[in-house]
């Protein structure tokens, strides 16, 4: 089969590698009709996530048409139409049994290089480095589906790819992140990022019932969706001073809640120079590692610092005393989407969210290369890629 694969640092290639096999009774093997480049992809490509090797193929983001499954899956049949969620879950150990299934405890067979960083391992993740499970990601025409019966949703007949492909991530990514904010009636909750994940935070948002909803980015394509299609006002913070917008708008006392949608490229190697590198990177890039740290001085005392953009080691200067003194909450987790789908869908289903507004790129599995530099540097208005194996 086809798959896009990691060559180096800014580089991955369409390659010929062996089809995905049954490896487990509980496996499924899904022939991907439907593909998506995420912002986290984006953390493998550049080179900052430790453990990613030449050859892996990314995507986590994947949907299509289930046509092998093993001898022990009970609900996944061959020939059904499932969208695949991002965490690999087992479903049925101690923190599945709590419907944490981002901390699946056995789904990571790397699991001791997460415990190294990170005290204790999440889930296995497809397409995300070897830390991550190494497993095959699904930017590729088949992939291996474990644990199938508890990872995929069946979608109803009548529903397109693309209104159901972000069930995979980032709508419940985004859905989480708003429902973490506890929201209550007349909530102004401010998002950070108005990618992909902070686009579906703000929607989210209102589904969850907050009166405004304030999208803060610098890159105004975004920041237009965010106005024209999920209704939230704006900040560009190029041209305006956030701390003081935000007061201005919320009559001096802060948003209720915050939403960091950003992250920080990666800070999670145990390696000092790799840190230094993403410090750098940043650094010449813009003001990333400060969103965590401006979401907390922002938000109003006894509010909810929800984060949902990706942080994978240590951070620097994190004002502990804002968040200790102004009973701050901070709320955050690898969404666990198994948790999301079948209500997600049925809100899709219903008409109360068209998941299909921020696509801005259509294009070929070949064209993935090509499609991941145009999604690094926002050429051409992009904001998210669906790809077609
Ligand atoms: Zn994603
Ligand atoms: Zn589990």
């Amino acid at each position: 089969m086809r798959a896009n694969t990691f060559v180096s640092p800014g580089k991955t290639r369409v390659e010929r590698v062996p089809d995905p096999k049954i490896l487990n009774d509980q496996d499924a093997i899904v022939r991907i009709t439907s593909t998506a480049i995420c912002g986290s992809d984006l953390h493998l490509y550049n080179g900052f996530i430790p453990t990613v090797e030449p050859g892996d193929i990314f995507g986590h983001e994947f949907m299509g048409e289930v046509v092998e499954v093993g001898k022990g899956t009970r609900k996944v049949k061959k020939g059904d139409r499932v969208v695949v969620a991002f965490p690999i879950a087992c479903g049925s150990c101690y923190q599945c049994g709590r419907q944490m299934y981002s901390c699946c405890e056995n789904s990571n067979p790397n699991a001791w290089i997460a415990e190294k960083l990170m005290g204790h391992s999440p889930a296995g993740v497809f397409g995300y480095s070897h830390m991550m499970g190494g497993f095959a990601g699904g930017q590729a025409e088949y992939a291996r589906v474990p644990f199938a019966d508890v990872g995929t949703i069946k979608v109803p007949d009548g529903m397109t790819d693309e209104q159901v492909l972000f069930l995979s991530d980032i709508f419940p990514t985004g859905y989480m992140g708003a429902e973490m904010c506890d929201i209550k009636p007349g909530d102004v909750i401010a998002v950070w990022g108005c990618g992909p994940v902070g686009l579906f935070a703000m929607a989210s948002a209102y589904l969850l019932g907050a009166e405004r909803v304030i999208g803060i980015d610098r890159v105004e394509a975004r920041l237009r969706v965010a106005r024209e299609k999920v209704k939230a006002e704006t900040i560009n913070y190029e041209e305006h001073d956030v701390y003081r917008t935000l007061m201005e708008m919320t009559g001096g006392r802060g948003p209720d809640s915050v939403i960091d949608a950003v992250g920080m490229e990666a800070h999670g190697s145990t390696a000092m120079f790799l840190v230094d590198r993403v410090k750098q990177g940043l650094m010449l890039e813009n003001d990333r590692p400060n969103v965590l740290r401006d979401a907390i001085m922002c938000c109003r005392s006894g509010g909810t610092v929800s984060v949902v953009g990706v942080y994978s080691g240590l951070i620097d200067k994190f004002p502990m005393g804002s968040v200790m003194n102004r009973s701050l909450r901070i709320m955050t987790g690898q969404c666990h989407v198994q948790r999301y789908m079948k209500p997600l869908l049925e809100r899709i289903r219903k008409g109360e969210i068209d998941p299909t507004f921020l696509i801005t790129h259509r294009a070929n599995l070949d064209d993935a290369p090509a499609m991941y530099r145009t999604f690094r540097d926002k050429q051409d208005e992009c904001i998210k890629v669906v790809l077609k194996p």
